[in-house]
């Protein structure tokens, strides 16, 4: 539950009030950010560990451009990039080398089998990841594996064409039968609450609450999850802490 999470974290750093900040400390962070997005910007790209691809295309697969901020980069999101557009690489460790070059180093793995499935053969490696798809020529040199198809090698390309959840699990489930018993609609939403937040706010007790009231005079929470924003005045605050 994360307003409990979040709770127990203010509660150990010993409460509320203590974590809203001056506001000097805001200004010089403020101050620091904007000095690091002045001044590290990516001017060179090295790549490391990479034979079957280019370093180019290395480069271009992780979506960093020239003059992006070195310092904002988000590493998991270049790595799964690299690992969108490049199958063959396993590993991809993206490294900052101050004040500007961006190391991305990459492993990559090699194909030792081919198995028949849609559209040729598909090269997996040895744990069993599939590479890509060649042609009988292609896969002549790789270990064939018989008696085994792949039905379905790429399921976010079939999504990507419009399919429907239902037909791939159909598909994908053949000859069990699959009986649905009931379906739901999918959609990304928080669970918090003005009434969650109150709880929290009950949870850190009434010492902390009432330094809380007496320090700050009202209190403002964000949900870390989808950043809404909770305000109570020094009235509710107080209505809270006479029930605890
Ligand atoms: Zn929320």
């Amino acid at each position: 539950m994360p307003k409990k999470r979040k709770t127990r974290r203010r509660r150990r750093r010993g409460g509320l009030g203590r974590l809203l900040r001056p506001l000097s400390v805001l200004l010089t962070a403020v101050a620091v950010v904007a000095a690091l997005t002045m001044f590290f910007k990516v001017s060179t790209v090295e790549v490391t560990g990479s034979s079957r691809y280019q370093a180019g295309e290395v480069a271009a697969a992780s979506g960093v451009e020239l003059g992006d901020n070195l310092v904002l980069l988000d590493k998991y999101h270049i790595a799964q990039r690299i690992y969108t557009e490049l199958p063959y690489v396993t590993e991809a460790r993206i490294n900052r080398k101050f004040p500007s070059t961006l190391v991305l180093d990459v492993t990559e793995t090699s194909a030792v089998a081919s198995i028949q499935g849609a559209g040729g053969y598909w090269l997996l490696n040895a744990g069993e990841k599939l590479l890509e798809v060649v042609d009988e020529t292609g896969a002549q040199d790789y270990l064939r594996i018989t008696g085994l198809e792949a039905v379905n090698p790429a399921v976010s390309a079939r999504l990507d064409g419009g399919m429907d959840p239902l037909d791939l699990l159909r598909e994908a489930l053949g000859e069990f039968e699959l009986e649905v018993l009931d379906t739901a609609p999918v959609e990304y939403r928080c669970y918090c609450s003005r009434e969650r937040v109150s709880r929290a706010l009950i949870s850190m007790g009434k010492k902390d609450l009432t330094e809380l009231i007496a320090e700050q005079g009202q209190a403002e929470l964000t949900c870390q999850f989808c950043d809404q924003v909770y305000r109570f005045s020094r009235e509710e605050l107080e209505t809270l802490l006479a029930e605890m």
